[in-house]
């Protein structure tokens, strides 16, 4: 596999790519959420680029970034052996280093400011969205990509990007994907490899909080305090249940699904997101809610549809 690590590489590459062009932006340890974002870009497109960067910005100075995961042979190989890139010569590694990104004297930091990311993720990650709005314009600006593959798992994320794209007026579209859960209900991530056996056990009671808040929604509860509070009591009861294991919540939020704005009534889609801490690891989930009797939005559908096969039954 072609695997890409300077900047001055990439443009000379990209330069001589015709037909369209999709990127995946990725901090490695690839997972199945990532191979199905790749699988997902192959399809739409000519060819893919898979960014593999762990971005120093995105993570806060008491943050797990000298300890997460990192392998890249282990990353390549995945690609290939999953039949995600093949030997199919329409996909590209771009893994630069953070000198190339951030060269000396970098100062052109993006940022989206407003609710949008002051709120939940940002409240908790001060600089997390800067850093994340930072490093995908300078990627679209190297790439130059038709499309960018983003999941839903990283729902604050996704809106972000999408709202920097626009104030950019970067010409990209943003595809959204669904989250890639285990068979148990446990949204994939990276960080799932620093969960011991028992924090693993615990931490499945975020998935199921959301799978009874989804039906709670879904059998006519439209009080968004009392869908927080039975989120609450969801993960807080198998904690006491679980004692050895800390289970924290950071935030439990029911939101308006495009603005991330809090929402006193469930009176459209809305999305429920949460954030907690097991042991030392912090993990993030989320699930897009219709109120009873309304349209699900066209748009919506594959989210809203992978969460209601892969979440546990409630
Ligand atoms: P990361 O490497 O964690 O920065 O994630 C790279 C991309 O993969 C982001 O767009 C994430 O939202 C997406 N992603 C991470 N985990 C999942 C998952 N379980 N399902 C779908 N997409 C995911």
């Amino acid at each position: 596999m072609n695997v890409i690590t300077t900047v001055a590489t990439m443009e000379t590459e990209r330069g001589r790519l015709n037909g369209t062009v999709a990127l995946v932006p990725t901090m490695g340890y690839l997972h199945e959420g990532h191979l199905s974002l790749v699988r997902r870009a192959l399809d739409d497109n000519d060819y893919v680029i898979v960014s593999i960067f762990v971005n120093p910005t995105q993570f806060g100075p008491n943050e797990d970034l000298s300890r997460y995961p990192r392998d890249l042979r282990r990353d390549l190989t995945l690609l290939e052996s999953s039949s995600a890139l093949g030997t199919r010569h329409s996909a590209l590694v771009f893994n630069p280093t953070a000198e190339e990104i951030y060269p000396p004297g970098f100062d052109d930091w993006i940022e989206v400011t407003g609710p949008l990311t002051e709120r939940l993720e940002g409240a908790h990650r001060p600089g997390h969205f800067r850093g994340v709005t930072t490093v995908c314009a300078r990627l679209f600006r190297i790439i130059r990509p038709h499309r960018a593959y983003f999941g839903q798992k990283d729902a604050q994320q996704l809106r972000v990007v999408r709202r920097m794209v626009q104030e950019q007026n970067i010409d990209v579209e943003i595809v959204p994907m669904p989250t890639i859960r285990e068979p148990d209900g446990l949204a994939i991530s990276s960080r799932n490899v620093y969960l011991t056996p028992e924090e693993r056990e615990a931490a499945l009671a975020l998935s199921r909080a959301l799978a009874l808040t989804r039906r709670l929604v879904e059998e006519g509860l439209t009080d968004a305090e009392a869908v927080r509070g039975a989120v609450r009591d969801a993960v807080e009861t198998p904690r006491r249940r679980v004692s050895a294991q800390p289970l924290a919540l950071d935030y439990v939020s029911v939101s308006d699904e495009q603005t991330i704005e809090e929402l006193e009534t469930i009176d459209r889609t809305a999305v429920i997101l949460l954030a907690a801490r097991v042991g030392k690891t912090r993990l993030i989930d989320n699930t897009i809610v219709v109120p009873r009797g309304a349209r699900k939005p066209p748009a919506l559908l594959a989210l809203i549809e992978a969460d209601a096969a892969a979440l546990p039954s409630a």
